[in-house]
């Protein structure tokens, strides 16, 4: 693997973390293997009862930590949540928005360090420390950007709209609040330049990796990368696999499948983020109009059932981005 010594990734959580873990998964056979930075939104960060959350960090960090709960979707396995029945009891946060004791553990930490004045980025580095987790998170800005929903009910918070209404108000638009002053935090920009391959994860297009790349200087550090740029279709067969990304997608005005979110992302040929793109079996028919537009498209199972699968997707993105690789370090077919 000497070929490809650095790689970032750009993504948000579940679909993020499933992709990371198959990634270091595959990269651990090797006998050199290569760095991992992933770069993470923010967007759905909050502050909730005087702590600050950050539900795609933490996301990332207990699945690669193995500490995730698998069957729940979210937080800590084994978790309990005595601490938030008690809240509810105070009245103090969301009544709708459940936090696990462990997680609260994890919660709690963040702010104390916040409060000492340690930048998230610096937090994160420091937390991920406690378990071998065998990727370096960098959340893309330590300023705080937060995910807006404008629905005919009025404007609420991205995890309003998702956990208290289960995305069942139709979204107008996703405003990001902050977003004009906010900087990537550091490491984040050189993770881009420093990469031989950036891989968009399976995330959400525009609640998970819009906010990484609309962060300022984020898209355009991608856009100027001389690595080859692979994403993973977050669709299927014209479906989510799990989540909100049908009704935020439709939203934008963009059809729920691979083809359309591939060219939502635009070839690289055409001013746009792709060199190449993984689209499931299902969406083979997509591979002939994107390699006509510039897109290296290869078709491989992307539903992340098990390891060896989730190895084998992470192992086509790699395979995809060599083929755009020349010997002398420049992408091909630009
Ligand atoms: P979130 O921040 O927790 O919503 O997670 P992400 O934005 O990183 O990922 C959410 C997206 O992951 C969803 O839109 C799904 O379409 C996608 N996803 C979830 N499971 C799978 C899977 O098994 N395969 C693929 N290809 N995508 C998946
Ligand atoms: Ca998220």
């Amino acid at each position: 693997m000497e070929d490809i010594r650095t790689i970032t990734v750009l993504g948000g959580g579940v679909g993020n973390a499933r992709f990371l873990l198959g990634l270091r998964d595959h990269l651990a056979a090797a006998s050199d293997p290569a760095t991992v930075n992933a770069i993470i939104n923010v967007g759905d960060d909050m502050w909730l009862a005087g702590l600050r959350i950050t539900p795609d960090l933490d996301t990332v960090m207990y699945a690669l930590a193995g500490v995730n709960d698998v069957q729940r979707g979210w937080g800590r396995v084994g978790d309990t949540e005595r601490v938030s029945a008690e809240l509810q009891a105070w009245g103090v946060g969301w009544p709708w928005f459940t936090l696990g004791d462990l997680d609260l553990g994890a919660h709690i930490t963040r702010t104390a360090l916040l409060r000492e004045g340690l930048p998230l980025s610096a937090i994160v580095e420091r937390m991920t420390e406690r378990w071998p987790i065998g990727v370096r998170m960098l959340p893309v800005s330590d300023d705080e950007v937060e995910t807006h929903v404008v629905t005919a009910e009025g404007e609420m918070h991205f995890q309003e709209w998702w956990t208290r209404h289960r995305a069942a108000l139709e979204p107008t638009a996703f405003v990001s609040h902050g977003l004009e002053s906010a900087q990537p935090a550091p490491g984040v920009l050189e993770a881009i330049e420093a990469a031989d391959v950036i891989l968009l994860a399976p995330s959400n297009p525009i609640v998970s990796l819009d906010p990484v790349l609309s962060i300022p200087g984020v898209r355009d550090a991608v856009l100027r990368a001389s690595a080859p740029v692979v994403g993973v279709s977050p669709i299927i067969g014209g479906a989510v696999v799990r989540g909100m990304a049908d009704q935020c997608l439709t939203a934008v005005g963009v059809e729920t499948s691979a083809l359309a979110v591939a060219r939502y992302l635009g070839s690289r040929r055409d001013g746009g983020l792709l060199d190449g793109w993984l689209v499931d079996d299902v969406d083979a028919a997509a591979i002939a109009p994107l390699e006509s537009e510039g897109i290296s498209t290869v078709a491989v199972p992307l539903w992340f059932r098990d390891g060896p699968t989730s190895i084998a997707i992470a192992r086509a993105a790699l395979a995809v981005a060599r083929g755009r690789m020349s010997p002398d370090g420049t992408t091909l077919g630009r």
